[in-house]
């Protein structure tokens, strides 16, 4: 069978995607894929049901979790590839994830009614199709219910950090999560560096260097935010650094933006071999452990 192409970075509605797990699997065998896989935020729930329906329809699908960590002045998102779903030091990480989660969503609630607006916990509960609740789903409400014009002003006028309906989020030290997703034989891969906030190469050598030590086995080299200079960059750091390069669309199944699964805007075309280095290091034991 000739080699195929995979996407490495999706979301099911475990966390704020659209399709749930079988369907967003259905989805990528119809497109062709080789591989997918399944990288929510912050959560496994959705990685039974995915797995099961890539058995049913002979699929493969990769276990994987896209980790928010502790950095500024940007975003650090840590992903996670082939992990141990039932270790137990990682569901015990994510339910205490989830605690925190379940406590900080009534508090958005709560500040955008002392703004004046009309939003009840449970409306945004319905709306998340039964997975994680988070701040994408209060937006889709306000959209919804007319307070904001576009998904975009929801965040820019109330839920973005800074914004008066903001609510801080607990995260995990990216040592934390890289020793977690290491102990669930996860391979851990630095997410769409680009949103680091970080100020040129130098920086993100020094953070990769940081992060090297502590578990990090690959950066996500290609993403559709990317620009080729970057890319360019990214490849040359993994090689520098023995890392390896993985990608995927970061697909929401939100159409607006013009992305699809596999192709991104249509520039991606990543080979199954990125699969086979991730499962040749998931074999490898750590350098380094701490
Ligand atoms: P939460 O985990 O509840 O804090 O929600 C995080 C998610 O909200 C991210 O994965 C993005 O999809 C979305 N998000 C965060 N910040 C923004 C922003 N400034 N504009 C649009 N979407 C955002
Ligand atoms: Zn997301
Ligand atoms: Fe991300
Ligand atoms: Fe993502």
């Amino acid at each position: 069978m000739a080699m195929g192409h995979v996407d490495l970075h999706l979301h099911t509605t475990a966390s704020d995607g659209v399709m749930s797990p079988s369907e967003i699997v259905r989805y990528a065998k119809v497109k062709g894929l080789q591989a997918i896989a399944i990288t929510d935020h912050d959560t496994i729930e959705g990685l039974e049901e995915g797995l099961s329906e890539g058995e049913r329809i002979g699929f493969e699908v990769i276990p994987g979790i896209e980790i928010s960590a502790v950095h500024s002045p940007g975003s650090m998102h840590l992903l996670g590839f082939f992990l141990d779903i039932y270790h137990p030091l990682l569901n015990e990480r994510l339910e205490y994830l989830q605690r925190a989660r379940a406590e900080r969503n009534p508090k958005i609630a709560e500040k955008l009614n002392r703004l004046g607006i009309d939003v009840t916990y449970e409306e945004v509960v319905k709306v998340s199709g039964g997975g994680q609740v988070g701040r994408p789903h209060f937006a889709q409400v306000l959209l919804k219910k007319g307070y904001v014009r576009s998904f975009q002003e929801a965040f820019d006028r109330f839920l973005k950090k800074g914004a008066p309906a903001y609510v801080d989020k607990l995260r995990f030290t990216a040592k934390e999560a890289l020793h977690f997703i290491n102990e669930a034989k996860g391979v851990a891969v630095l997410a769409h560096p680009n949103t680091l906030g970080l100020k040129g190469y130098a920086e993100l050598e020094n953070l990769l260097l940081q992060l090297v030590e502590e578990g990090l086995k690959g950066l996500e080299v290609y993403y559709p935010e990317h620009s080729a200079l970057e890319v360019a960059q990214y490849r040359i750091l993994a090689e520098r650094h023995g890392l390896l390069m993985t990608g995927g669309t970061d697909y929401h199944g939100i159409e607006k933006n013009g992305l699809d699964i596999g192709v991104g805007r249509g520039e991606m075309r990543l080979s199954y071999s990125i699969v086979e280095d991730l499962k040749a290091a998931r074999s490898r034991p750590l350098q380094s452990r701490r």
